[in-house]
């Protein structure tokens, strides 16, 4: 069986504790290879090769850097085929949606912070002929950077990646429940010849790996994304260390769609931004409100689409969905479908796990799932799932769909479907949303702020946001 190393100062290591986690492939329930179990023990050492390598790491020329990183975006490209099948066996994802949208967008990361971090520049403030203030940006030092499971490559390299662009040292933990890309990088960087050190990966359990990196003193700076609770815990042993936190958590966004929508955009897309990667993007919208005039008719097509929709094998490219991530999570969700039902919803579509045959008879898969019925303020339409699971409800004005939309404590993304120009400024000027899609889902411009309000988090990624984010600004003051 497969045993993945943590990579530490440019070499593959075992966990100092000596023993492994079980990695289960989610389409099969069957364990497939084996994650190191590390400890603090293992982020120490990658700390201290972190610092050993930051003087020169920090002190080359940003060409050079972007060189190097742009060789890695290569490799991952080059790779591509390799890589999402493993993120499709690990992740449970259609190997499809890996391989046009995952790995993709990490060879794109790379690519895009290796050439950002060219264009970073700083000011000069002029006082007339009293003097001149000019800014030096310099790296923090030490970056931890924790990514969770769902978009595990992508999001994982989308913090790396304008980290070390912008001359830092990296200690990084995946998720341990897909860890295989992350591993399968490690290899991809010494092939590229980042030297040793400056990137680290230590594999283990969050509460061991994650912890440990939160809380070491030399590492100055955290880039998080997860659960927003995971994020308040991040938050009570940082804050106090005064790191700089940058935190994307969790969603419960709304799909607003008004009768003037273009129709059938609106269902195709909507049926995307429902059930991609089984519901499993924190951009996915869960809370569907529909102008009255047009829920009869929305409903009826939007239904009609999902039973289109097949989910089994994710290896297979008829299938589009593939396996929820893992036990824990498919029980939660099917909990949270319970609930919608205890609540009073109605279940329109789906609602139940899918007993699949063959190797795949312990796979986690469920079905599409969409709800009516239910109130605006129930757990169910306040609660975050991350699962293919839509509530649907009618709304009659604008200010009743605003509250609606704006009532969770969640405020990462939202998606608009109307004709009516004025309007679509005006709601989306008043959506409590950190990204706001007009008759589009997920269509990303890698240069554009990206984060959420309220309980989704606190900071924004992408463009010259993140590589602001991993430098430190100090002004110098000289009397003419
Ligand atoms: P978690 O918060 O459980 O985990 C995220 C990462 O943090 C994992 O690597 C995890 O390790 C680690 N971790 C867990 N506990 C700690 C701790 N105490 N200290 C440090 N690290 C820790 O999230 P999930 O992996 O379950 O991911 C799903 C969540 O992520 C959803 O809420 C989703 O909305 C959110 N998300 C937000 C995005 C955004 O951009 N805003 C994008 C994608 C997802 P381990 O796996 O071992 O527990």
């Amino acid at each position: 069986m497969q045993k993945i190393q943590n990579y530490i100062n440019g070499k593959f290591a075992d966990p100092q504790s000596g023993t492994y986690i079980d990695n289960y492939n989610p389409a099969t329930g069957q364990v497939y290879s084996l994650i190191p179990d590390s400890d603090e023990r293992d982020v120490e050492a990658a700390v201290q090769a972190a610092k050993k390598a930051f003087p020169a790491w920090s002190g080359m020329r940003s060409e050079d850097r972007s060189a190097l990183l742009l060789r890695l975006s290569e490799l991952i490209g080059k790779h591509l085929e390799r890589f999402a099948v493993a993120e499709s066996i690990d992740n449970g994802k259609p190997v499809w949606l890996a391989r046009t949208v995952d790995i993709p967008r990490a060879v794109s990361n790379f690519h895009f912070y290796a050439t950002a971090a060219l264009h970073l520049s700083t000011e000069t403030h002029a006082m007339g002929d009293v003097a001149i203030n000019y800014t030096l940006r310099t790296p923090i030092g030490i970056a931890g950077c924790i990514s969770p499971w769902n978009l595990p490559l992508y999001l994982f390299s989308w913090k790396i990646a304008p980290a070390l662009a912008s001359g830092n040292c990296v200690v990084a933990k995946p998720s341990e429940i897909t860890p295989m890309t992350a591993y399968m990088l490690s290899e991809m960087a010494v092939e590229a010849g980042i030297p040793p050190g400056v990137l680290n990966i230590v594999h283990g359990y969050g509460t061991k790996v994650g912890k440990a990196i939160v809380a070491h003193p030399e590492i100055q700076a955290i880039s998080f994304t997860g659960g927003t609770k995971t994020g308040e815990e991040i938050s009570r042993i940082a804050a106090p260390m005064f790191k700089k936190l940058s935190l994307e958590l969790g969603g419960k966004n709304p799909n607003i769609i008004f009768a003037d929508c273009d129709f059938e955009k609106a269902v195709k897309t909507t049926v995307r931004s429902s059930f991609a990667n089984q519901g499993e993007i924190c951009l996915c919208g869960s809370r569907i409100f529909i102008e009255r005039p047009l829920y009869e008719p929305f409903k009826e097509a939007f239904l009609a689409e999902v039973k289109k929709l097949k989910t089994g094998d994710p290896l297979d490219d008829g299938n589009w969905l593939g396996a929820i991530v893992s036990r824990p999570h498919m029980e939660k969700i099917l909990h949270y479908i319970d609930l919608a039902r205890h609540e009073g919803g109605k279940i329109l579509s789906g609602g139940n796990r899918i007993q699949a045959g063959g190797i795949h008879a312990e796979g986690y898969f469920i079905e599409p799932t969409v709800i009516e019925g239910l109130p605006y303020d129930c757990r169910t339409n306040q609660e975050e799932i991350f699962g293919p699971v839509v509530t649907l409800q009618p709304f009659d004005t604008e200010e009743e769909v605003l509250r609606y939309a704006n009532s969770t404590s969640y405020g990462l993304a939202a998606t608009l479907w109307t004709q009516h120009l004025t309007r679509a400024h005006r709601v989306a000027a008043r959506l409590h949303n950190g990204i706001v899609w007009v008759n589009c889902w997920l269509l990303r411009d890698l240069r554009t702020p990206f984060g959420g309000m309220k309980a989704s988090g606190v900071g924004r990624e992408g463009g010259f946001e993140a590589l602001h984010f991993f430098t430190e600004e100090k002004n110098i003051c000289i009397k003419l």
